[in-house]
């Protein structure tokens, strides 16, 4: 029987439910029924990108009774038959198109930080659902770094309480940041969770399981999770929260339209009024023009920019909404660097999910530290192509890097995020090489400030320690990056930003970015959660309600 909560979120979220209750994971029936606009259809809105932010304002929206059509340049996934119990089988999730890094400390595409297809990267993110802190909303002003959002944590409080409902949300009462409980109990932690609790008990460092977007008991027609640990793969089972599963179902049975393998390529604009008029997008081979009153940009933090600035016409000459040669900018990577310990007893840390027990003790500016902002602690349990990868950046290869492989289930792994600060410098543009459309790819320049190197640091330190401190009788950390947002921020006036508090860009008044990269500060919480939150909030404004 439904409770008084589930009821309430099936009130504005019906997906759950609407999912198929026979063993199966995809209701086909609503994916054929869908509405489909023409292109000549001058829809309410079109949206480029139906990933995290992209399908959160869909639904929103077609609940509104808006006529909307979300394109995607990947595919409209079906879980029971795309993907696959299999670590390098799955590599299909990723958006795998050519992509020009460079600056001093280059950040490698691919796996970790984006995804292609209808859920967005969210298919294939580990699931971690933690909030931003409050602070995180004013680093510049209390810290002296970042910037300061053009709204507070008030302001997305109500809608992370929503979005924690609909995934929904398993874990502990946080007591970190604004403090606040989850609408799910915290999951049974496995080998490596313990791990975490064990070591940093004996430091006096607080770790909380949770908060993961990964279903603990039955949840609509969805199935509890399994502990299989193949998060990072798709979840075949349908338990881990994805927009695939939690909002595409509602925006589709409410008229929207999700029109998969369509890869956008400009947003055309009105030259004399200097609106947008709709999106030139290829779709089976054929070139083709969808016309809306609005356009929304939904397309992760690499994509959005590269698309403005592919855009340029002869009344944006720098690319879209680019007058002040803010798109592209203040793009933000996590430094992530992840340590493995070795203990004795068996471990076996793919028996679980990857993400279970967490820290943000070190998350604000600690005083007596000689860093601005901090990081957070995770257990992160890669699988043996992941393992490997670990163990290879260490410098082993041949007899060692097989020994260490052998050795597998002994080993416990931490990862940490540190906030590594938002630089103008740190940019997308675009390179010279094309990609199969044709178009210019993105270059993504990055470099290190001595900020981001001492908190890597000092985040490195803590969980070898940590890791002794449960037992391990050796440690070993390679350096990594995590999640992207930033490059489109939102911000008080244009010539600090591309997009306002509502998510509105400053240049063309009928053009949104509901993504990851109106972020201005990323803090050291993985972003799914709050690209949702603002895109929700970002919903009701269009609508007339915020
Ligand atoms: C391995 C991994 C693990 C992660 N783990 C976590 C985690 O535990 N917790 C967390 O909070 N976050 C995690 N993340 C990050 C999180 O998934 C992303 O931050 C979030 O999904 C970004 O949302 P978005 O809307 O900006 O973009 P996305 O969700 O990536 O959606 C963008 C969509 O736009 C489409 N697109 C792009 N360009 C175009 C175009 N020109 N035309 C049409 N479509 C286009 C893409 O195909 C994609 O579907 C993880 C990411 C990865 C890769
Ligand atoms: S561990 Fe749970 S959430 Fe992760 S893939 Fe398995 S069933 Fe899905």
């Amino acid at each position: 029987m439904a409770t008084l909560s589930e009821r309430a979120v099936r009130d504005r979220n019906e997906s759950a439910w609407l999912l198929p209750n026979d063993g199966t994971r995809t209701n086909h029936r609503l994916r054929r029924d869908m509405r489909r606009f023409d292109d000549a259809d001058e829809i309410d809105l079109v949206i480029v990108g139906c990933g995290a932010g992209g399908s959160i304002l869909a639904q929103r929206l077609a609940r509104r009774g808006w006529r909307v059509a979300a394109l995607d340049a990947g595919p409209f996934w079906d879980p029971d038959a795309d993907w696959v119990s299999d670590e390098a089988g799955s590599h299909r999730l990723y958006w795998t198109e050519p992509r020009v890094i460079d600056g001093s400390d280059p950040v490698p595409m691919g796996s970790n930080n984006s995804g292609r297809g209808v859920g967005g990267s969210m298919v294939h993110y580990a699931g971690y659902t933690p909030r931003f802190h409050p602070s995180d909303f004013s680093t510049y002003t209390d810290d002296g770094v970042g910037a300061d959002w053009p709204l507070d944590y008030a302001d997305l409080k109500p809608y992370y309480e929503h979005i924690e409902q609909e995934l929904p949300v398993a874990g502990e009462r946080w007591p970190w940041g604004d403090p606040h409980g989850y609408p799910q109990r915290p999951h049974p932690v496995g080998g490596n969770g313990e791990i975490f609790l064990r070591g940093a008990g004996k430091l006096g460092i607080t770790a909380k399981v949770g908060p993961v977007a990964i279903s603990n008991g039955r949840f609509g027609n969805r199935p509890h999770c399994i502990y299989r640990g193949f998060c990072l793969q798709g979840c075949k089972v349908n338990a881990k929260a994805s927009p695939l599963i939690t909002h595409i179902p509602d925006a589709l049975s409410h008229g929207a339209e999700i029109r998969a393998n369509a890869m956008v390529t400009e947003v055309v604009i009105d030259q004399r009024t200097g609106r947008a008029l709709g999106v030139h997008y290829r779709h089976n081979g054929r070139e083709r023009f969808q016309r809306a009153r609005m356009v929304a940009v939904a397309g992760y933090s690499i994509e959005t920019p590269r698309l403005l600035l592919n855009s340029a016409s002869k009344r944006f000459p720098d690319g879209l909404g680019n007058d002040y040669d803010q798109v592209g900018r203040y793009l933000m990577v996590q430094g992530a660097p992840q340590t493995a310990g070795r203990f004795d007893a068996e471990v076996r840390m793919y028996k679980a999910p990857p993400p279970e027990v967490s820290s943000e003790a070190f998350y604000e500016t600690d005083p007596a530290r000689d860093y601005q902002r901090g990081f957070s602690i995770q257990t992160v349990s890669p699988l043996p192509i992941t393992w490997a990868e670990h163990v290879a950046a260490q410098g082993h290869w041949g007899r060692a890097l097989r020994e260490y492989m052998s050795d597998y289930v002994h080993w416990s792994t931490l990862g940490s995020l540190c906030e590594f600060l938002a630089r103008p410098g740190n940019r997308v543009t675009l390179a010279e090489e094309k990609d199969a459309h044709g178009l210019p790819v993105a270059r993504f320049s990055y470099s290190q400030c001595d900020n981001d190197r001492a908190l890597m640091k000092q985040a490195q330190t803590v969980m070898e320690d940590i890791l002794h401190a449960a037992g391990a009788d050796e440690v070993i950390t390679i350096n990594r990056y995590a999640h992207l947002v930033g490059g489109a921020r939102m911000a008080a006036d244009e010539q600090h930003g591309v997009v306002d508090r509502n998510c509105r860009s400053f240049a063309v008044p009928n053009l949104y970015i509901t993504d990851g990269s109106v972020l201005p500060t990323q803090g050291s919480a993985n972003p799914a959660l709050t690209i949702m939150a603002v895109a929700a909030r970002a919903a009701d404004h269009l609508a007339g309600s915020a």
